[in-house]
């Protein structure tokens, strides 16, 4: 088969692999019907992940169908469509019982992570891919849910609404700042109405992308470059700031704006993946009664969301900007990593 293999810091191509095989009784392999590409697909290639060693696999989301299956998976057969979730859950350790398999102890005992898909094994950026713990991890595809929608439950429709809406506390009537408006901030967007807020301000460094932020169910937009930009979103609220400060940056300009934002008893939910330290404020936020939350999706809410786009309640198939063939995998990197000039946000990669 094909796929795209890491070869170091900067360096990918698309490479004739073996076909992946079953290796434990609990996998299955999947021919993978569509991929896409993930931020944290960048990271790695930048050589900020040095757990993914060269002559893996990337890729972490995706669907297609199961080809074969281990002789102790038992809720799938050969033939099904099915989402492969961005978490691995073993579904017995400790931290699969607490509902956080985020931390899943399965695979990797000394960290504890479920992200192990195009990270500690071969990804989902291929032909075939070899899906472990099935069971719990793979998504059969309900009717009415496109394809373009499909490929956004592996990944970022859970992380938006785990980590930004969930972690957040979102409530009815809640003033909620979205920061940033990429794919994960949208989707935070997007899921946040399930709560009901009365107003999402859309937060973003680019014009395009704040007016973006409506279709997707923003109410209003700041482009925070600007000067002014902090007293206008104060005055979008009461002037005591927002209930709910969603960071989906990862950069300290980001998260510190989200602190000066939040208003006393309310959360600054950080979603952004950072890589450098951020100035945490305590002299001024010690008093606040503010919360901040942080984590990794578990994905445990992805049967749920699967049942709202199944239904039309949610409608994530806008989120896929460009399409392309496997073959030109390289050419949807090039498109994704320039996301600010191609106004990419989920690139499908389809057979
Ligand atoms: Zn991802
Ligand atoms: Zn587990």
């Amino acid at each position: 088969m094909r796929a795209l293999v890491y070869h170091g810091p900067g360096q990918k191509s698309w490479d004739e692999v073996p076909d992946p095989t079953i290796r434990d009784a609990t996998d299955v392999i999947v021919r993978m019907d569509a991929t896409t590409i993930c931020g944290t697909d960048l990271h790695i290639l930048k050589g900020d992940v040095p757990a993914v060693t060269p002559g893996h696999i990337l890729g972490h989301e995706g669907f297609g169908t199961v080809t074969e299956i281990g002789p102790a998976v038992s809720t799938l057969v050969p033939g099904d469509r099915v989402i492969i979730s961005c978490i691995t859950s073993c579904g017995s350790c400790s931290y699969c019982h607490q509902r956080l398999p985020a931390h899943c102890l399965a695979s990797d005992g000394a960290s504890g992570i479920g992200w192990i898909l195009g990270h500690l094994i071969d990804g989902t950026q291929a032909e075939y891919v070899r899906a472990p713990f099935a069971d719990n991890s793979l998504h059969k595809i309900p009717d009415g849910v496109s394809d373009d929608a499909a490929l956004t439950l592996s990944d970022i429709l859970p992380t938006g609404f785990e980590i930004g809406v969930r972690n957040g506390r979102v409530k009815p009537g809640d003033v909620l700042a979205v920061i940033g408006t990429g794919p994960v901030g949208l989707a935070a967007t997007m899921t946040a109405s399930l709560y009901g807020p009365s107003r999402v301000i859309a937060v973003d460094i680019d014009d395009n992308r704040v007016e973006q932020a409506r279709r997707f169910g923003a109410t209003d937009g700041v482009n925070s470059s600007r000067t002014g930009s902090k007293d206008r979103i104060l005055g979008m609220t009461d002037g005591l700031g927002v209930d709910v400060a969603i960071e989906a940056v990862g950069v300290p300009e980001s998260f510190e704006l989200a602190t000066e934002l939040v208003r006393p008893g309310g959360t600054v939910a950080n979603v952004g993946v950072h890589g450098r330290s951020v100035e945490l404020r305590l002299q001024d936020l010690w008093i606040k009664d503010i919360a901040i939350t942080t984590g990794l999706v578990s994905a445990t809410t992805t049967p749920m969301l699967l049942k709202l786009v199944a239904q039309g309640m949610l409608r994530p198939d806008q989120f896929v900007s460009h399409h392309f063939r496997f073959d030109a995998i390289l050419d949807a990197y090039a498109t994704f990593a320039r996301a600010a000039d191609t106004k990419a946000l989920k690139v499908a990669i389809t057979r």
